[in-house]
């Protein structure tokens, strides 16, 4: 019997996860196969991953910080940051892990020489990889558009501004649209007169967004900076829960050249 495993969220129709982890056990010769679960009530989580007699799943949008809830036992990342996208059953118990931030740190590693960080965006992907990047030696500020989901980052010791009280009080080597902004409209996550103060002294601008270029990063392109969407990201956080998946029995090197298929 093969293991199984899937992807629970909602929507999870698009989810390139299936493909990109199908691939994965394909190529490494590795008994698994890889489902979506379109999940409406994230409280059910736990007992749903137990129903369906699964080994692992990815969670995502909106159920992060329900999956966090449903596990017994969490990766010392994961508890810090409080949300949990990957689930591995073990002897009957579910163990919680982050792989979203270690990818998108790993995806930004490029940047050799980035320092400061400006984030465009301050909701459940900017909170875990804000604070890894913090740990990994990157100066983070926060611009978002509603005061509210700044508080904890302000809390956390973080520099915050909201569209109307931003000062540009160095250079940001790094500009990240972490927003939902441009993924299924046209808009820019920020104010133009913003984007127009901080992009020319970039090294590049990133977005977490994949597979499209949106309005943040035409915007980049226009003013001839390097850009790099989320496709890295992705990528990366699905090698990551894969290693956790397999308990470790291959690297990320052997991992990549299976699951870059899905995005070919
Ligand atoms: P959340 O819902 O937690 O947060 C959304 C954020 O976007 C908030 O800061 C919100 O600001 C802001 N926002 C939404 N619309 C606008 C707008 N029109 N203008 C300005 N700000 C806006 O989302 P997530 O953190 O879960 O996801 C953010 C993005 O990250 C999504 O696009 C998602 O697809 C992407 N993502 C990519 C991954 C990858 O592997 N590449 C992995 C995970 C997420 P406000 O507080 O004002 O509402």
């Amino acid at each position: 019997m093969p293991q199984l495993f899937t992807i629970f969220g909602n929507p999870v129709t698009h989810s390139k996860s299936p493909l990109m982890h199908n691939y994965s056990f394909k190529g490494l010769g590795y008994d698994g196969c890889y489902t979506r679960y379109k999940l409406e009530d994230g409280t059910a989580l736990r007992n749903k991953f137990f129903d369906l007699n699964i080994t692992g799943a990815n969670i995502t949008v909106p159920h992060k910080e329900e999956a966090f809830k449903a596990c017994d036992e969490l990766d010392p990342f994961a508890q810090k940051v409080g949300a949990v996208n990957t689930i591995v059953k073990k002897e009957g118990k579910l163990y919680g892990y982050n792989t979203d931030a270690p990818g998108f740190l790993k995806a930004i590693s490029e940047f050799k020489s980035a320092k400061n960080v400006l984030f465009l965006g301050a909701g459940g992907t900017a909170q875990s990889t804000s604070v890894i990047l913090r740990d990994a030696g990157y100066n983070v500020t926060l611009l978002n558009r509603s005061k509210a989901r700044l508080e904890r980052f302000k809390e956390d010791g973080f520099t915050t501004y909201t569209f109307d009280t931003f000062e540009k009080k160095c250079e940001y080597d790094l500009i990240v649209n972490m927003t939902s902004a441009g993924l299924e409209d046209e808009n820019l996550p920020c104010p133009k007169n913003i984007l127009e103060r901080v992009v020319p002294n970039a090294m590049a601008c990133i977005d977490v967004i994949y597979g499209k270029e949106t309005p943040f990063l035409k915007f980049a392109t226009q003013h001839k900076k390097p850009t790099k969407d989320g496709s890295d990201m992705l990528l990366y956080q699905g090698i990551i829960a894969f290693e956790y998946f397999t308990n470790h029995q291959f690297s990320f090197d052997e991992i990549k050249p299976h699951m870059i298929k899905a995005f070919r």
